[in-house]
């Protein structure tokens, strides 16, 4: 028998001002994504904001259906949207935040496993480590860089090609 451990690192931030200004920024942007959620059923809005290499910000935001499954969450809305027109730009970092008129939020959203699986092949497909900021607006910011610090179990089969 052999006992692993695997330890993963993140940053916190207390308040956007601890940010610096391209970070900042793209917390703002993440923001403003959210009055474009489509979430009449959970009432729990979400956005993204992502910048690419070239600077241009991409915007996302969750979009539910009535049919449950067939909505999706913002981050794979944003990345689909990234692999299906801007591939050739690379993905620099991601901010989400979140916003419910229900309840108070007072720690950052994490990421879904399904989005961070996603999240896993546009990291290996760009070869390029994506900067995550979760962004609480009215709690601390949590950063890392690399999939491996939010989904160190994340699937990987490089024989299935
Ligand atoms: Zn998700």
């Amino acid at each position: 028998m052999k006992e692993h451990e695997i330890k993963i690192n993140f940053t916190e931030y207390g308040s956007l001002a601890e940010l610096d200004k391209t970070d900042k920024e793209l917390c703002e942007e993440a923001v403003k994504a959210l009055d474009t959620s489509h979430s009449p059923y959970s009432k729990f809005r979400v956005g993204v904001a992502m910048r690419l290499q070239s600077g241009k910000i991409l915007h996302a935001s969750n979009q539910e259906n009535v049919a449950y499954p067939s909505g999706l969450c913002a981050e794979r809305v944003a990345l689909f949207h990234w692999g299906a027109n801007h591939a050739d730009d690379p993905v620099e970092s991601m901010a989400v935040t979140a916003h419910t008129d229900e309840f108070q939020l007072s720690k950052p959203v994490t990421s879904c496993g399904a989005c961070l699986q996603v999240l896993a092949e546009y990291e290996k497909k760009q070869n390029r480590a994506i900067k995550m900021l979760l962004y609480c607006k009215d709690g601390p910011i949590w950063t890392a860089t690399g999939i491996e610090s939010f989904l160190p179990f994340l699937f990987f089969e490089d024989r299935l090609k």
